[in-house]
């Protein structure tokens, strides 16, 4: 494949330094880039101040291909990316007559006089390539030097994300040929990020395709992607190598295709026409709730219960008395007996239960994030210690719990358990 061009994104305002305004330009130009092809190399962001700009244009065109200018193209005195353009590149500036035309239809209809500086906005390099702002005033533009090319985009993100994907992205296409990217998440439950890289390291140092270790809400994954010039020619590359990576890590692995748990777990119970019931006590019926997010989880799952309080999991899900007094109710003996309870109270085929400590304070003399998972079908019931160290974040320690039971509800579904 022909080399593929290197570019820049440098985003212009002193807003976007001081943190008031989050930079979400950056991203919707990246991921552009990223489905043409085009190697993004650097991200920047600079102030509304005329030599500083001019220096990291300067030093973006030394470096890059392509710059994709964000922001400072109003009609204000702090408005000053394209100016800067003019100087670093030596291009100069003239009035853009359909874009003038423009701003003064604008006042007109709205029966204001228009100020001076806003004909500004209409002040381009000479020789640019014109977008039309369909959301707004100020145009974007592309300028072309010595083969390098400046992209001046707006800064409001609504008027960027049109223009650049209906605009810039064809122009880019055409310029360079598209390339494609893919890529798939092969997804573990149950497995630490640095367990998971010591087993696939030789797959990660690859340079096609690219195999990359990511860690998330207690899941760890690894993103294979390789880039050709369709998308066949990707997945060529990249099945063997998730095949490879399956073949490593299977015990693990809850997906390469689904985007949650809760999404492969409703579409595995439904192909395999088996239903799911829950009973939840530190989660407080976040299981339930995962599920039925998923639509068509009304064909796999009837009910389920939240039983906060020692005697509510006597009195619905049969725990003893007894368990609590000997073990307490954060115990494996009471998850198995809430599995187990909560299977024959709602006659599903998978009772899960769940039981723990999601803080901030301890109880019955154990830690928080100490959580116990149950697992009860016709043919046993298990359950599973966990532990979720984040003493001060009982929301998270919630979900990990959630997700404990929805991954364990898969594996025993698929007959690992
Ligand atoms: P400007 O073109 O610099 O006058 O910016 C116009 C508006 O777009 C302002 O409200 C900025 O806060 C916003 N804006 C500028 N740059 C970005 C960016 N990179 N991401 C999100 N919003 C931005
Ligand atoms: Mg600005």
């Amino acid at each position: 494949m022909k080399k593929r061009p290197s570019a820049q994104i440098l985003c212009v305002g002193t807003e976007l330094l001081l943190g008031n305004v989050l930079d979400t330009n950056s991203h919707t130009v990246s991921v552009g880039l990223a489905e043409l092809g085009i190697n993004l190399y650097y991200r920047k962001t600079v102030g509304d101040n005329l030599d500083r700009l001019v220096f990291s244009i300067r030093e973006a065109i030394d470096t890059s291909d392509i710059l994709v200018l964000s922001g400072g193209l109003g009609s204000t005195v702090d408005d000053l990316t394209l100016e800067a353009v003019g100087k670093a590149m030596d291009i100069p500036l003239e009035y853009h007559t359909p874009t003038l035309e423009k701003i003064e239809a604008y006042y007109r209809r709205k029966g204001v006089v228009m100020t001076e500086n806003n004909k500004k906005q209409a002040l381009l390099p000479k020789g640019a390539i014109v977008l039309e702002n369909r959301q707004g005033m100020a145009p974007g533009t592309i300028t072309e030097k010595d083969g390098k090319l400046i992209i001046a985009l707006p800064g409001p993100p609504r008027e960027l994300g049109p223009m650049f994907r209906e605009d810039v992205m064809p122009y880019l296409a055409k310029r360079y040929g598209a390339s494609v990217i893919a890529s798939r998440m092969v997804r573990f439950w149950g497995l630490a990020e640095s367990a998971m890289d010591e087993r696939v390291k030789d797959l990660t140092s690859l340079e096609a395709p690219t195999v990359a270790p990511y860690a998330k809400n207690g899941e760890s994954m690894l993103r294979v992607s390789a880039r050709g010039e369709s998308e066949e020619e990707c997945l060529a590359q990249i099945e063997p190598v998730v095949e490879e990576i399956r073949r490593r890590l299977g015990d693990y692995f809850w997906t390469d295709f689904e985007d949650s748990f809760e999404e492969a777990l409703v579409h595995e119970l439904r192909a395999s026409g088996k239903k799911i019931s829950f009973a939840e006590s530190c989660t407080g019926g976040l299981c339930a709730k995962r599920v039925t997010d998923v639509s068509g989880a009304s064909s796999v799952i009837d009910m389920s219960v939240v039983t906060y309080a020692a005697s509510a999991k006597q009195r619905l899900v049969g725990v003893r008395g007894e368990t609590v007094e000997k073990f307490g109710v954060i115990s494996a003996e009471c998850a198995e007996e809430m599995a187990r309870g909560i299977r024959e109270l709602s006659g599903a085929d998978i009772g899960v239960s769940v039981t723990g400590l999601a803080g901030p304070t301890s109880d019955e003399g154990k830690p928080v994030g100490l959580v116990f998972v149950g697992v009860s079908t016709e043919k046993k019931t298990y359950t599973k210690r966990y532990f979720f160290p984040y003493e001060n974040d009982r929301a998270h320690v919630r979900l990990l719990a959630s997700s404990a039971c929805l991954a364990e509800a898969l594996f025993t579904l698929r007959g690992k358990e």
